[in-house]
């Protein structure tokens, strides 16, 4: 039975989220709230008309518009926004936008402590965690930090209609992504077990309605549950070989975060389907077919996902130095990292076949 619900506020851990189609005009009641009457409005430049919106929404609570966010958070740009923070006296950060954006909040209140609200725009999922990457000379760095996790949290589906079609499917697997790992992960909990199955259940329900109709806002407030849910599911417990492969083809290859994240899960999951075949049980029943990684790969397909590295920029003679920088520091997954089998994975990847066991 679904739990879903189109309007609700609740509170979790540390993080106040309120939900509901409008709740972005709730944002000056938050502040006040908290005693907040300052707020640096943060967006990418290609939002800057959202974070115009939103300044005069909060008029005199609003010192400004920083519209310079960008992918994998570039350190030059976080010093420049934290200098503008404390040159305009903010008390506060809001964060309007994807994870670049929520990305840049969280970089400002790893330097400053200021306090976060983050309405957003995509299912990315950062909002919901306290782990910050990012970016300088070309490497990309990843810490967790209570510090740089959002205080509060605002997921509006009016903003969400405004996704064009084919990041609203990247996004979805993307946020999918954190809940399949996390059903597997050593440290999960029914809790985090609950929410991940809650999570690939939405998307399953919701992606489809929302490719025949992207501004129904119902089927948009769902899948906007569901990336709080998985969101929530990558803060809560620790990531394995699909996030480990996504952060290296992004840190070291350049390819885009959420189609990167969309190629690569069904590949990752049929890798530990055997190894982790209890926990991902789920995957399969919610998907109805009889293997995890088959079943997201069919997913994928029937949403019209990009399946292939090769289309998203990556060149086969890449994929050896690729198997080697995931291969360089041991981590933790349900299978154990084999480099031959990494680079068979990474090959059918690459070439848009279907996922093996
Ligand atoms: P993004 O934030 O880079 O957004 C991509 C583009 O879409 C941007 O131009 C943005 O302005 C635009 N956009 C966003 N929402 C829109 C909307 N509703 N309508 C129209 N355009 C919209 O992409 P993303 O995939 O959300 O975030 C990727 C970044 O987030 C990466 O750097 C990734 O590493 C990071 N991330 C971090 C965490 C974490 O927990 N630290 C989790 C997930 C992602």
């Amino acid at each position: 039975m679904s739990l879903f619900q189109d309007t609700f506020t609740t509170t979790i851990p540390g993080v106040r989220v309120r939900f509901g189609a409008g709740v972005r005009h709730k944002v000056a009641e938050e502040m006040e709230a908290m005693g907040l009457s300052r707020a640096l409005i943060l967006t990418t430049p290609q939002q800057a008309d959202t974070g115009a919106e939103f300044a005069a929404l909060l008029g005199v609570k609003s010192v400004g518009v920083y519209a310079g966010a960008a992918m994998h958070t570039p350190v030059a740009i976080s010093e420049e926004a934290t200098a503008k923070a404390l040159e305009l006296g903010a008390d506060c950060i809001l964060a309007v936008g994807g994870g670049s954006t929520t990305g840049l909040g969280k970089a400002i209140a790893l330097r400053t402590d200021l306090p976060q609200i983050v309405v957003p725009t995509t299912y990315a999922g950062s909002e919901a965690t306290g782990i910050l990457g990012q970016t300088e000379g070309g490497r990309k760095t990843t810490i967790t930090t209570p510090k740089v996790q959002p205080e509060v949290i605002l997921y509006d589906a009016e903003l969400v209609r405004t996704l064009p079609v084919a990041m609203t499917v990247t996004s979805a697997i993307n946020a999918m992504a954190h809940a399949a790992e996390g059903l597997y992960a050593q440290n999960r909990s029914p809790i985090s077990t609950l929410m991940a199955i809650e999570g690939l259940r939405a998307f399953r329900d919701a992606l489809p309605r929302v490719l025949d109709n992207p501004s129904d806002l119902h089927a948009r407030g769902e899948t906007l549950y569901g990336a709080w849910l998985c969101g929530t599911v990558l803060g809560t417990v620790g990531m394995a070989i699909h996030h480990k492969l996504c952060h290296t083809l992004g840190g070291s290859f350049d390819l885009p975060h959420a189609e990167t994240h969309s190629v690569i899960l069904p590949h990752a999951i049929a890798y530990n389907e055997k190894a982790a075949a209890q926990a991902l049980a789920p995957v399969a029943e919610i998907f109805g077919e009889a293997s995890p990684g088959q079943a997201l790969h069919d997913f994928a397909l029937r949403m019209k996902a990009p399946l292939a590295l090769r289309d998203l920029g990556l060149k086969e003679t890449d994929l050896d130095r690729a198997t080697e920088i995931a291969t360089q520091n041991a981590y933790w997954n349900p299978r154990p990292v084999e480099a031959g089998a990494l680079r068979q994975l990474l090959q059918r990847a690459w070439a848009g076949d279907a996922p093996q066991a």
